[in-house]
């Protein structure tokens, strides 16, 4: 090599950036050292010159690099250090080549060069370390983190979005895209939602947005998105996802409380600790009237009525209990209150000093009335309002006290409405309520400011007469009895209800009000018993009558067997032709202890007991085999029947009238049946249906005493009906009472629009029979022809008639030359 040759070798070797040194391949020493080497290593160049180069090598493999010639003839580069001058070890980008100058021998250069890597090692370790930074700050964050790259693959996520969306091990451990996103897909309810939402920030790369999505497993994660930029442009998007389940809950269950506040029905206020009001709720304003109560005192809001130590026992409360409860008047405004229950509770900071307090009040307004009500309950009679028996019991126990003192008397009437079960039947409770109420005004119309009316229940009703004689229960009884005649009006329908009264004094018959009950109710029981519409005074014999009441049950039931029975037949005459045409059945009984007893108190006793079904069908038979005997003797009659309604009901009863009518061969024309207007009223489908079954054998129906029910017109209409028969009480006034005269005809037109004949009862006087004939009354009974008749002597009444002939039918029969006519007879059986 030349020396200039070398000298331009060396300069541009100094003019290099990279450290340069040559090295003798047989020595392994430096024979140069370039000006980058000097800087790099701290050595100058002189010093090196001649130096091994292992000097240099600061790492094992260098100095086994140097050890082996075949790996350093090979060439080599590898990232190391080097050991400078200083004792320093600097980060090094080391290459070894081997120098073959084509004239040289067989040993040769080596040129060992070195790039100072110290600056990108530092720039590294800071990155790392950076990293580093950021991992540990990632994986410290409450949130989880996904980085996904624009393409939407994952470029990096922490654990804590491993932890909020509970990614399996193996997931995390694989790294495996697409099954961590689609798992988290797959967890989120709204799958549909989240994808577009997904799509959506795929296609808009700027856009930021924060979304909420539940889970399958109940948890609400708010995810916020923001696209990660580089150098402005978006490189992809940072999803960030924060478990807010229990926010949520939390703040659900702020708004619960707030809603509380809000709805509730109590009264709600919250107070400071000087116990100015701060807030109410509705209710509380509501209840304090919508006054803006703000900034006044707790103690104000409440009246000077409450117990004035109230506020100082609440306090007293508190520091033992915490709380305080207690009934106090609300100032209303406006000179209102009301009573309300408080409950004052107080809360307390950490040095358990009072700092809010808490109010709940709840109206007592309806309580108190409610429970007013009910004391009022205890005390009277909910359907009418008058004093129970219990008021009444306390109100005469007074006056019996105060009796001892004073001699006073007074009077217990007991009064019980005549047939109030008619009304209560046919027109149904609600009705017969009403009625009540309005026979409780009547009656109180007729007392005394210190008499008391009380209702026993039922239609029975107790009256305490004050300082009250014998003249005087007298006098109120016939005033009470003359109030009741006068008809009453309901939803335009007039009727009469009439009562029975019996008098009890005190202290002739008793000197307990239980006892003057007693014997009142058994006066008014006789009165019942007597016909009902009266009044009478308690007598010591009566009380026997309850004995004999039972002793005659006794005897009705031993009757039919001991033949003390009888059915008896009253003619029922033909007014056109002045005949006998029919015959009702009555019942007769005579007993050789009571003598002639009254179908007018054994039916309504038999019918009690329902033994009146025995009575009954023993009745048809016997009235179904006279007729059948009289029309085998050429007198064919209809033969009318009574029928009480429970014989009526019984399920059986058209089978076994079919039967009866089979087995007795009695063709069925010849029988009617008599059913009061009641019977047909108590469910009336399934009674229209067993009359028209009725009516299909062929058999008659009457309405009995026509015009003392309460029938609807449109329902009797329906009903397949052969007569109807004016009751007795109508008749009595012919002819000259108008009234009766009015309603006996409107009877007898009614029958003629319902298609039916007109029976009138109880005829006694011929004038009577005239007035019915004039009106166009079909048929008449009554005394004036004949009472009942026991069959024989019925039979014989009927030969004397002669044989019936179609032509006895037909009106136009002089009155008066029939032979069913006895004049002027009125004489009873
Ligand atoms: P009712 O069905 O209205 O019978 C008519 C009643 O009036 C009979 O009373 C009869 O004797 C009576 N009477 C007939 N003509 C006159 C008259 O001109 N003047 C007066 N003042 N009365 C007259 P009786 O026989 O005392 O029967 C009373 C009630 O007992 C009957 O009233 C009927 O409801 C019932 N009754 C009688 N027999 C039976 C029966 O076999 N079965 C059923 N279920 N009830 C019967
Ligand atoms: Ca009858
Ligand atoms: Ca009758």
């Amino acid at each position: 090599m030349s020396q200039s040759f070398e000298a331009l070798w060396h300069q541009t070797l100094d003019a290099l950036l990279e450290a340069v040194w040559l090295i003798d391949e047989e020595t392994l020493s430096i024979r140069f050292a370039n000006r980058a080497a000097e800087k790099l290593t701290a050595y100058d160049r002189e010093t090196m010159q001649g130096m091994p180069v292992q000097a240099l090598a600061a790492t094992p493999q260098d100095l086994c690099l140097w050890e082996d010639a075949n790996q350093w003839r090979t060439g080599s580069q590898t990232l190391t250090q080097v050991l400078c001058r200083d004792g320093v070890l600097r980060p090094v980008e080391q290459r070894v080549e081997r120098i073959a100058f084509p004239s040289g021998g067989a040993a040769g250069w080596l040129m060992l060069s070195m790039l100072d890597r110290s600056e990108q090692a530092r720039n590294e370790n800071e990155l790392e370390a950076l990293l580093s930074d950021l991992r540990a700050t990632l994986d410290s964050t409450a949130d989880g983190m996904l980085v996904c790259s624009q393409d939407g693959g994952i470029r990096a996520f922490n654990h804590r979005l491993a932890t909020i969306w509970g990614l399996p091990r193996d997931m995390l451990v694989e790294r495996n895209d697409a099954s961590i996103l689609d798992y988290m897909a797959g967890k989120v309810i709204d799958r549909e939602g989240y994808a577009l939402r997904l799509q959506e920030l795929h296609r808009q790369p700027l856009l930021e947005s924060t979304d909420v999505l539940a889970l399958d497993g109940g948890q609400i994660i708010e995810r916020r998105s923001v696209p990660q930029l580089k150098r402005g442009a978006p490189i992809g998007r940072i999803h960030t996802f924060r478990d807010i389940t229990r926010e949520v809950e939390v703040q659900a269950g702020l708004e619960l409380a707030a809603r509380v506040f809000d709805c509730s029905l109590d009264a709600i206020f919250i107070a400071d600790a000087e116990h100015r009001l701060v807030r109410a709720n509705p209710a509380c304003r509501r209840l304090m009237g919508e006054r803006n109560c703000a900034g006044r005192n707790v103690r104000d809001l409440f009246g000077s009525s409450t117990p004035p130590n109230w506020y100082a026992a609440a306090q007293q409360e508190w520091s033992t209990g915490g709380f305080w409860q207690g009934n106090l008047w609300l100032e209303q405004g406006a000179g209102q209150r009301c009573p309300v229950r408080l409950s004052w509770v107080a809360l307390r900071d950490a040095h358990n000093v009072v700092f809010q307090t808490i109010g709940f009040m709840r109206d007592l307004t309806q309580q108190q009335q409610a429970q007013q009500r009910i004391e009022e309950l205890a005390f009277s009679d909910a359907l009418t309002g008058l004093p129970n028996r219990l008021s009444l019991a306390a109100h005469v126990g007074e006056a019996i006290e105060r009796a001892a003192d004073t001699h006073e008397v007074f009077a217990i009437l007991f009064i019980d409405l005549d047939h109030f079960k008619i009304i209560n039947d046919s027109l149904g409770h609600q009705f017969g309520d009403r009625v009540l109420k309005l026979v409780a005004e009547r009656l109180q119309a007729c007392l005394r400011s210190a008499d008391m009316l009380s209702r026993l229940g039922g239609d029975e009703f107790v009256l305490y007469l004050q300082g009250c004689d014998e003249a005087l229960a007298a006098s109120v009884s016939q005033r009470i009895l003359g109030e009741m005649l006068h008809p009453f009006l309901l939803d335009g329908l007039g009727f009469s209800v009439q009562c029975s009264i019996g008098v009890a004094q005190y202290p002739s018959h008793g000197h307990t009000l239980d006892e003057l009950i007693m014997q009142a109710d058994t006066a008014m029981y006789r009165v019942k018993e007597r016909g009902r519409g009266h009044y009478s005074f308690y007598q010591p014999q009566m009380n026997s009558g309850l004995l004999s009441r039972m002793k005659l049950e006794h005897a009705m039931r031993q009757a039919l067997e001991h033949n003390r029975m009888a059915v008896y037949f009253q003619p029922q005459v033909h007014i056109g032709s002045n005949r006998i045409m029919g015959a009702e059945a009555l019942l007769r009984w005579t007993d050789p202890e009571f003598g002639v007893v009254s179908p007018a108190v054994f039916i309504p006793m038999a019918e009690e007991s329902g033994y009146i079904v025995t009575l009954g069908a023993w009745v048809l038979e016997q009235s179904i085999r006279e007729a059948v005997h009289w029309s085998d003797q050429g007198l064919p009659l209809k033969v009318s029947v009574n029928v009480s309604a429970l014989e009526f009901r019984q399920t059986d009863f058209v089978e076994r009238l079919q039967q009866l009518l089979l087995r007795h061969g009695l063709p069925s024309h010849l029988l009617e049946l008599e059913l009061t207007e009641s019977i047909l009223l108590q469910d009336a489908q399934e009674m229209a249906a067993r009359v028209r079954a009725i009516a299909d054998l062929g058999v008659g129906l009457v309405i009995d005493d026509f015009g003392t029910g309460y029938s609807s017109l449109g329902y009797l209409k329906k009903l397949p009906i052969a007569k109807i028969k004016i009751d007795q009480s109508f008749v009595r006034g012919l002819p000259h009472d108008q009234g009766d005269r009015a309603i006996v005809s409107a009877i007898i037109s009614l029958g003629k629009a319902l298609g039916t004949e007109v029976v009138a009862e109880g005829v006694e006087t011929s004038e009577q029979r005239d007035c019915l004939r004039d009106l166009h009354c079909h048929f008449f009974q009554g005394f004036l022809c004949s009472p009942g008749l026991p069959a024989e002597a019925f039979g014989a009444r009927m030969r004397e008639q002669g044989v019936l002939g179609e032509d006895d039918w037909h009106a136009g029969a002089v009155p008066g030359q029939g032979l069913g006519l006895q004049s002027g007879s009125s004489g009873r059986q």
